[in-house]
């Protein structure tokens, strides 16, 4: 076996559904007593109900939270934060509303409670990503984990199919990622393996089903497995393929996840088959091709070309791309990136 190091995420977990009952009694744990509720303006409903729910815990609503999170929002739920002597953040939705709550933990240290509704990721891990002036700054650091999640399925019944689906990819990705990490573990392989395959079991069920129960668990016990991965160990061509795409041309977020996966995995597995073996056994004998038709099978967007991207954008990604790269098990080229942007804008089952 080989040498490795491994360390674990502190955080508590809290799963099940119903368990957003908990709430009040996870804000206790955390020793405070007046929680700003965090929510996006979409889902300031279920953000009322949870702030009700906390009664006199709840010192306050900020309805901000929204993609990229900007830092001047996150001045304003900061001065929200202190105009009402908060001493902790409740944040109930998706990497957007998590991310808003992180972004005000990394400057004032306040403890957080994470509700996901969402597959992200975000809740499992200790890195903050933000934009100001346009340019997005990523950092990692402690005090950005949240302490404490909530992982109620029930909270997912209202997700969209297609973000349900996005979002299950865009997990997906994260231990993809995580099985040929350079600074894996064999426990963090093992999370990434069940994470994958409980996604593979409960994607199809809720796209067949969007109120089956099981697949909503399976789900969001997958989003837990695969955001503790994407927390613990670093990530490689796929995520830098994602964010310079998704900065660059501003695209959204799940989407590029689920449209790039196969073909970053794909891109990997031809050289290094070994690496991606377990997954490949996961999918149907071949991790790219299997994970392709595994997107498609459950009607997820598949060509860059239709999120906007134009043909004559890919040389100029490939070049964003591979002039300052991740470490890779098969290091990027300029010209087979290019050829991996290509299929991916054409939606080309990789073969
Ligand atoms: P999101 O949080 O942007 O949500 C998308 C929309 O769906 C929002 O309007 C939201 O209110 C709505 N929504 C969320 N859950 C819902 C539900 N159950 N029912 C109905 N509507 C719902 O989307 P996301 O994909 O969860 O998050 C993407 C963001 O998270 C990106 O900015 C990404 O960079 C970040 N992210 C960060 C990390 C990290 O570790 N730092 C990890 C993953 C994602």
């Amino acid at each position: 076996m080989q040498a490795f190091t491994h360390t674990a995420s502190p955080a508590r977990i809290v799963f099940g559904r119903g368990t957003l009952e908990s709430a009040a009694d996870e804000v206790r744990r955390l020793g405070a007593s007046r929680a700003l509720v965090l929510s996006t303006p979409q889902q300031r409903g279920q953000a009322e109900t949870l702030a009700a729910s906390l009664g006199s815990l709840s010192a306050d609503l900020f309805d901000g939270a929204t993609m990229h999170t900007p830092v001047d929002v996150t001045m304003r739920a900061m001065a929200a934060f202190e105009k009402v002597g908060a001493d902790c953040i409740v944040a109930i939705g998706g990497g957007s509303t998590t991310g808003l709550g992180k972004a005000i933990a990394a400057r004032n240290g306040a403890p957080q409670l994470v509700i996901p509704t969402t597959y992200a990721g975000s809740e499992a891990t200790p890195i903050l990503g933000e934009t100001e002036n346009g340019v997005k700054t990523t950092r990692r650091g402690p005090e950005i984990l949240p302490e404490t999640v909530i992982y109620d399925p029930d909270l997912t019944t209202s997700l969209p199919r297609h973000l349900a689906v996005t979002s299950g990819l865009n997990a997906m990705a994260h231990a993809a990622e995580g099985v040929y990490a350079r600074d894996g573990s064999p426990v963090y392989t093992l999370m990434a393996l069940e994470g994958l395959r409980a996604f593979r079991d409960a994607l199809p069920a809720i796209v067949d089903d969007p109120d089956n129960a099981e697949g909503r668990d399976g789900a969001v016990y997958g989003a837990w497995l695969c955001g503790t991965v994407l927390g613990g160990v670093g990530m490689s061509v796929h995520h830098k393929l994602c964010h310079t795409l998704g900065g660059s041309l501003d695209l959204p977020h799940a989407d590029t996840h689920a449209i790039l996966l196969p073909h970053t995995i794909a891109f990997i597995e031809e050289t290094a088959p070994e690496a991606l073996a377990s997954v490949a056994s996961l999918f149907g004998g071949r991790a790219g091709a299997g994970l392709y038709d595994f997107a498609r099978s459950l009607g997820a967007p598949l060509r860059l070309a239709d999120l906007g991207v134009t043909e004559t954008q890919l040389d100029r990604m490939a070049e964003l791309a591979t002039a300052n790269p991740y470490w890779s098990p098969r290091p990027l080229d300029r010209k087979s990136i290019r050829e991996l942007l290509q299929r991916a804008w054409a939606g080309k089952r990789p073969d």
